[in-house]
């Protein structure tokens, strides 16, 4: 291994860096929070007059409670998660698990004891991540959508669902692990390219699987039985020069009282899926104009663009994680002492992947930003293809459903907000006035 000063990094500076990323988006975060949280509540007396004559008081009242909820319960998980990732790096949590593993592994046939104990450390830090994320999940479900009316997910189902993703995670996620950790093993020094180009594959064949095969196994599937939405709907789709093979309804109402409709997979495996919840809420114009949003995406290729991005993103990210593996001072910096006896891979890997994101949280209102756009686009699609006066009323009402705030920050809306604002995004439709239901 080269010494531990890299290209004159040293080990310290790399925890310094870690250190000095983790306050700065941790004040960040709070700073974006206390803000949203203050004018929520500073708005919450009166509907915003655009919104006036189609927004009820109750309802723009449970929205503030809603996204203050939200919010406050959003500031203490972030506490938690940061004290997480230092225990695990700084605080030396993953060097005590990672001991632990390797006298372990020693019990392997030695064969594999080098992949078995690689697989054995991935294995046990993700447990141990799912069974203290937990209680936070559950609390985020049970308590505060619960609260707010939202939650349909009975404790059965809920436990049903972990058990199948945790066998599922099991199933694709160990063999993928396995792929990449061998890469890193025997393919030399451009293993990341290999090994991007594994992960880059295992992504279109998890699209390609999504729909026909993942999620049956979470939710019901069935081909939408109203003759007369489904004929509207096929017309838009001809008009567009869209195919898709076939309309499905999902029992989106089997967790959660939230409705969306999206496509799922691509190319052959194209579905457009409505929630249950979707239909029960929107008249036909409507469902009509919330696909023809959907369609719009599609037609200006949003999707093909962000998994343009995602593969290249993913490749620099490999391209850095073949640079920092192979530098000791990588481990050193971020608390665990790299093994001498047994390949250092999956080590690698984990601080990796805690570590980026620290980082990767300052691009986010870049990402916003351009979703946002994608949003506006989209939109202008739909009124060119479907009535501009159904998608406002249908976003209106799905607003409404999710309670969603008409008053956010416009800083924190501006930094996160992946969808315009209400205000904003009906303010962009064709001839109204934002808030007109008529
Ligand atoms: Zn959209």
């Amino acid at each position: 291994m080269p010494s531990p000063s890299l290209f004159g990094v040293t080990p310290g500076a790399l925890t310094l860096a870690l250190a000095i990323a983790l306050v700065a988006s941790l004040l960040l975060k709070f700073w974006l929070a206390s803000r949203q949280i203050r004018h929520v509540a500073q708005h919450r007396d009166a509907v915003p007059p655009d919104f006036a004559a189609s927004v009820p008081l109750a309802a723009h009242q449970k929205a503030a409670a809603y996204t203050i909820a939200r919010a406050r319960f959003g500031l203490l998980n972030l506490a938690f998660s940061a004290a997480l990732l230092m225990g695990w790096t700084l605080l030396g949590g993953l060097d005590l698990l990672n001991g632990w593993v390797l006298q372990l592994a020693e019990h392997l046939p030695a064969d594999w004891r080098a992949m078995g104990y690689q697989l054995l450390l991935l294995t046990a830090f993700v447990l141990i991540g799912g069974v203290l994320d937990l209680p936070w999940e559950a609390y985020s479900t049970f308590r505060i959508e619960q609260a707010f009316g939202f939650n349909r997910t009975s404790v059965q189902t809920y436990v049903a669902d972990l058990f199948k993703g945790l066998l599922l995670g099991a199933l694709l996620g160990l063999p993928l692990a396995a792929l990449i950790l061998w890469l890193m093993q025997v393919a030399g020094p451009r293993w990341w390219l290999w090994a991007w180009g594994v992960w880059t594959g295992f992504q279109l064949l998890l699209m390609l699987l999504y729909p026909t095969v993942i999620a049956p196994l979470f939710n019901k599937f069935t081909p939408l039985a109203d003759e007369a939405l489904k004929a509207r709907v096929e017309a838009l789709m001809q008009r567009c020069g869209f195919a898709s093979k076939g309309l499905f309804v999902m029992d989106g109402s089997k967790r959660s009282a939230h409705g969306n409709a999206f496509f799922s997979g691509f190319g052959p495996a194209k579905r457009v899926v409505f929630f249950d919840t979707l239909l029960s809420k929107l008249q036909p114009g409507e469902v009509e104009a919330v696909l023809a949003h959907e369609l719009g995406h599609f037609k200006h290729k949003h999707i093909t663009k962000r998994m343009a991005w995602m593969f290249a993103a993913s490749l620099g990210g490999f391209a850095l994680l073949g640079w920092l593996a192979s530098w000791p001072g990588f481990y050193l910096g971020l608390g665990v002492q790299p093994n001498l006896g047994a390949p250092n891979d999956a080590l690698a890997l984990l601080l990796f992947l805690m570590v980026v994101p620290v980082f990767g949280f300052f691009v986010t209102p870049i990402f916003a930003q351009l979703s946002r756009r994608d949003e506006f686009q989209a939109d202008a699609f739909a009124c060119t293809h479907a009535r501009s006066q159904d998608l406002r009323s249908a976003l209106l009402k799905l607003h409404e459903d999710n309670a969603g705030t008409l008053t956010p920050d416009p800083v924190y809306a501006s930094f996160y907000y992946s969808h315009p604002p209400a205000s904003e995004r009906l303010g962009a439709l064709p001839g109204a006035t934002a808030g007109a239901t008529a």
